[in-house]
């Protein structure tokens, strides 16, 4: 237990926590025994450190919405001057510098796709306002049966009941299913399931076609389709080619249907691009934008959509066809300060070419677990790397989730310094981008070592 090593002042912490506090997508009890919970005193760079000075590197980037490190200098200086200047200010009604040169900034980079934001406050809010913007879209032009959306299985966009709805792994869906509403699945292009020697374009064309006939019966039911372009990433880091993007955007345009692209975690390079739509030359309906978009400072979600929605919502008020639909903090002047400094950095920095670098090295350094007798794949897209393990790999037989091979890993890296939390048997890196490529060599042995140990007996 690592707790054993920390100090009373740390362990006092820890139950001061452990006596109030409620965390998330947790089992409370785990943190008794099974997990240790870690204060985090401060953050710098890539590391996290404890009370008792143990520094963690950040592999997973605190969930995913870290880029350039905790604690950036630069992001930091840009809220400090902010927060002298206006900290939030109501955004009905009222706007301000940072909402409004945000929102350009966002709208040029989709190059003339997109031209409208609407912000909201977390990433399921996000998802929220992309679902009922479309419902309301068709309402407004007379189109009153398209009510339904179609997701694609092992989804996943968010925690609210909408966003609930929409998603589709069991873990975080099956108990609140009476609550939710009905939606439509296709199958997931997951290149994860493809038959030996098959392209991941042919798999996902494969796929494809029951997503297809789902439209061809119901299209005029369906409201949009939504997905997470290129990976799937609470579902297991699960990838796809973009292939699949342009039979579906293509698909939308045939059926009169929305496409909601949730790049809520693949979105800002994460995917090898700033957007991952860009990879397969398409431009959604709406495009949810979170995580990454602070640099991972403060909960931000931009949604961007086209005129040709806009337009059905602007009317004169009597005609009642607004979007009334808000959240307190919207557009919170302080998380777009954020979000403007973190794309001032894209533009100085060479961010994206820079990580082609960091994918090669992580490819690199994990390139021997492909033959490790219990890792099925090693897959990547981008700054996206994951190492799956089964029990049998010939057969591809997962291990029973009861076992918990995943939290082994999770411990193992803990005591050697490295944060890594694998998603039930998927263990990934997903780190900040200013990870050097020593340590990415040091996180791809830390990894192996706690997969020998995990899948050992
Ligand atoms: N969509 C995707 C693809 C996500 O990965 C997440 C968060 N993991 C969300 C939506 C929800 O974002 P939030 O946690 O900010 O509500």
């Amino acid at each position: 237990m690592i707790t054993e090593k920390f100090t009373p002042m740390q362990c006092a912490i820890i139950q001061r926590d452990l006596n109030v506090l409620w965390h998330p997508c947790t089992q409370m009890k785990d943190h008794e025994h099974t997990l240790p919970l870690i204060p985090i005193k401060r953050g710098e760079g890539i590391w996290l450190e404890d009370f008792d000075g143990n520094r963690y590197l950040d592999a997973v980037s605190s969930w995913w919405v870290n880029l350039f490190g905790h604690a950036n200098p630069r992001i930091n200086a840009a809220l400090k001057n902010q927060l002298d200047t206006l900290e939030h200010v109501i955004m009905a009604g009222y706007t301000h510098e940072p909402g409004l040169e945000l929102a350009e900034r966002l709208v040029a980079l989709t190059e003339g796709g997109l031209d409208r934001c609407f912000y909201a406050d977390n990433g399921s809010a996000g998802v929220e306002v992309a679902l009922k913007m479309s419902f309301h879209y068709w309402l407004n032009l007379g189109k009153t049966r398209k009510t339904k959306f179609l997701t694609i299985s092992n989804g996943y966009h968010g925690e609210t009941l909408g966003a609930l709805a929409v998603g589709n792994v069991t873990l975080y869906k099956d108990t609140y299913q009476p609550l939710l509403m009905e939606t439509l699945v296709a199958p997931s292009p997951d290149c994860f399931y493809r038959e030996t020697g098959e392209s991941w374009d042919d798999y996902a064309a494969r796929q494809f076609q029951a997503l297809e006939e789902i439209l061809e019966q119901q299209a005029d039911e369906i409201s949009a389709i939504i997905i997470e372009p290129l990976v799937q990433c609470a579902g297991g880091m699960r990838m796809y080619p973009p292939s699949y993007l342009r039979l579906l955007r293509d698909a939308c345009d045939r059926y009169d249907v929305h496409l909601i692209a949730d790049e809520i975690a693949v979105g800002f390079g994460r995917t090898g691009t700033m957007f991952a739509c860009e990879q397969a030359d398409i431009c959604p309906d709406f495009l949810c934008l979170s995580k990454g978009l602070t640099g991972g400072y403060l909960p931000l979600c931009a949604v961007l959509t086209h005129d040709t929605i806009y337009r059905a919502f602007y009317d004169d008020y009597s005609q009642l066809n607004g979007f009334m639909h808000s959240h307190s903090y919207t557009g919170n002047p302080l998380a777009c300060r954020a979000a403007l400094a973190t794309l001032d950095i894209f533009k100085t920095d060479n961010v994206i070419e820079n990580n082609r670098v960091l994918a090669q090295e992580m490819a690199q350094a994990t390139a021997h677990l492909q033959d490790h007798p219990h890792v099925a794949e090693v897959r990547q897209t981008g700054m996206i790397l994951a190492i799956e393990m089964v029990q049998d790999k010939a057969q591809r037989i997962e291990y029973p989730w009861q076992e918990r091979r995943g939290v082994r890993v999770y411990n193992y890296a803990l005591s050697q310094g490295a944060l890594l939390r694998p998603l039930g048997n998927v263990v990934y890196f997903m780190p900040p981008y200013v990870i050097t490529p020593e340590q990415i060599q040091t996180l791809a042995q830390i990894a192996t070592e706690g997969i020998e140990q995990a899948t050992a007996g």
